[in-house]
């Protein structure tokens, strides 16, 4: 397993994706993400399996050994099409089948979480598409847990950002409750553009912590996936993802930076700006240590 040596004891920063800058460097492949990342002083990269999983296992052992070598640790998010709630049972079954296709390249990457969208609420009430939903994800736990290679690896329900979407906080909470390997993945864009700009101070933030804290315990808690941009929203919630050059939508991450520290969180956070993921997270990382820092200046007054 290729793992971040400080995973769980601080929080771990990184990209989702390739930046502009990336690219702009002349790299192409994610064969050099690794080497790249560490010379950033970054942690932690996220590999979007996006319209399906394309990758062969042997490239992504390849990826999984300069991981190793750089100290990088991988997650996966899994293809976009995953819908649970889906009253066909076709559609239902392609979903479980992109959940383990994913955790198979997951494995070869040394890797531990692969993150994913639970699904839409589709013409039926929340209730019944919740239900469809939770049985679903039930059954693909049950499959996961039968085959050996993957009881290390860890499944992130995502909260999302429009009200058509399954994933509020709160069916996260139901969700990651099914299993001992089902942490949340906690989109702070996506919230703040659900509820219309709804985290704007340290408080705001509190608030989803002390509710995960609640439903699921310290452990999910502290050791929460995070994915943070700015996000454009209308009435249905999102719109686009922006950079932290946005001082429109938010959220802006200095006030979760002080809940971090307050609660003594080792989430691993992943920056989803539209082009400037790398840079993002490098501004989070900065922010998150002077936080610190000052509560420690603080605590030797
Ligand atoms: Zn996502």
């Amino acid at each position: 397993m290729s793992l971040n040596e400080f995973s769980g004891v601080r929080p771990l920063f990184g990209p989702s994706g390739h930046s502009e800058s990336y690219a702009a460097e002349g790299h192409v492949s994610t064969m050099d993400m690794p080497a790249w990342l560490a010379a950033r002083g970054l942690d932690i990269f996220e590999y979007s399996f996006g319209r399906g999983v394309r990758i062969s296992s042997s490239s992504a052992a390849e990826i999984g050994a300069k991981c190793d070598e750089y100290g990088i640790e991988m997650s996966v998010h899994a293809p976009y099409f995953i819908n649970f709630a889906s009253p066909e049972p076709e559609k239902a079954q392609n979903s479980v089948n992109y959940i383990l296709s994913s955790l198979k390249i997951l494995k070869c990457f040394g890797g531990e979480r692969c993150v994913f969208h639970v699904g839409a609420q589709g013409k039926d009430s929340r209730e019944a598409a919740f239900a469809r939903t939770k049985d679903m994800f039930r059954r693909t736990l049950d499959l996961v847990a039968e085959e050996n290679a993957f009881h290390s690896l860890i499944l992130c329900p995502e909260t999302m950002g429009k009200q058509a979407q399954i994933g509020t906080v709160e069916e996260v909470i139901e969700l990651c409750k099914l299993g001992d390997n089902v942490y949340p993945c906690v989109d702070l864009g996506h919230i703040n553009a659900l509820y219309g700009g709804s985290l704007k101070e340290a408080g705001d933030f509190e608030l989803i912590v002390r509710k995960l804290l609640d439903g699921l315990g310290e452990k999910k808690t502290r050791n929460m996936q995070v994915h943070f941009s700015k996000i454009q929203y209308g009435a249905k919630g999102e719109i686009r993802h922006l950079t932290f050059a946005d001082d429109v939508y938010g959220p802006r991450f200095e006030p979760f930076a002080e809940v971090i520290v307050k609660y003594g969180l080792t989430p691993h956070i992943l920056s989803e700006s539209a082009g400037t993921q790398a840079e993002d997270a490098a501004v989070m990382r900065d922010i998150w240590k002077s936080e610190l820092s000052l509560k420690n200046k603080a605590s030797n007054a």
